[in-house]
């Protein structure tokens, strides 16, 4: 056992940093270890609930984003109508291969995309490809939409809803050769369907759920990659 006194000791400088992302989020549990100078209201005051933002595990991801030497830019947390939001998301600005179409991306997803791209996509092209990629073409992340996509008020709301999904359709070359989902998955050049059933393997360990054309008509285009519920891969 670890006493409480040698507990503190040992972790000075991590308390510090969580008592002075206290003074932001008002984590009760930390500050109730801080003195109150200021009167105690006799009223229970209403306060927002800690922003999904300020979650320490969203800091670490941004962190991490930038320790992968990724550009990117934090959005405010928002709310929509019909429960949508984008909370503790970010936009990508460079992962060191143009992307288009990437709007609000929660940080886990953004920081799995970046990585998959990264050390998924690009290897796979140079190996199986023998080119680089020099753009992903997405069909965008943020959609305040249902899973069926008719927007409907029944449903079960879609991960995109959330900022929290991203569509891939494309990949081009620069050899000037695309590389599309749709054609490419199931009548492209055996090299072209060994490329895109191998990203889609690689994205399968990094995202909760992974659907291609196998999985149903509607992603005959693209590769659908959330950090929702998993793990599915199809
Ligand atoms: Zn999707």
């Amino acid at each position: 056992m670890v006493s409480l006194r040698g507990n503190r000791i040992f972790l000075a400088g991590p308390l510090v940093a969580v008592m002075a992302l206290a003074a932001c989020v008002g984590a009760p549990d930390v500050r109730r270890s801080v003195p109150v100078k200021r009167p105690v209201a006799q009223k229970p005051v209403l306060t927002p609930a800690p922003r999904f933002a300020d979650d320490v595990s969203t800091r670490q991801c941004m962190a991490d984003l930038g320790a992968a030497s990724v550009q990117y830019s934090a959005l405010p947390d928002r709310q929509f109508d019909g429960g949508c939001s984008t909370l503790g998301s970010v936009k990508l600005i460079d992962i060191g291969t143009p992307v288009t179409n990437l709007g609000a991306m929660t940080c886990p997803l953004a920081k799995n995309f970046a990585a998959w791209a990264r050390y998924g996509v690009r290897p796979a092209a140079r190996q199986i490809l023998g080119a680089e990629v020099v753009k992903i073409e997405t069909m965008g992340t943020y959609n305040c939409r249902t899973v069926n996509g008719n927007g409907g008020a029944t449903g079960r709301l879609s991960e995109h809803a959330h900022s929290n999904a991203v569509d891939v359709a494309a990949f081009v070359l620069d050899d000037g050769r695309r590389i599309a989902v749709r054609g490419g998955w199931k009548e492209g050049t055996s090299s072209e369907r060994a490329f895109l059933k191998t990203i889609h393997n690689s994205a399968c360990k990094r995202f909760a759920t992974v659907l291609s054309p196998d999985y149903n008509a509607a992603h005959y285009d693209h590769f659908h990659l959330d950090m929702g519920r998993g793990p599915f891969c199809r």
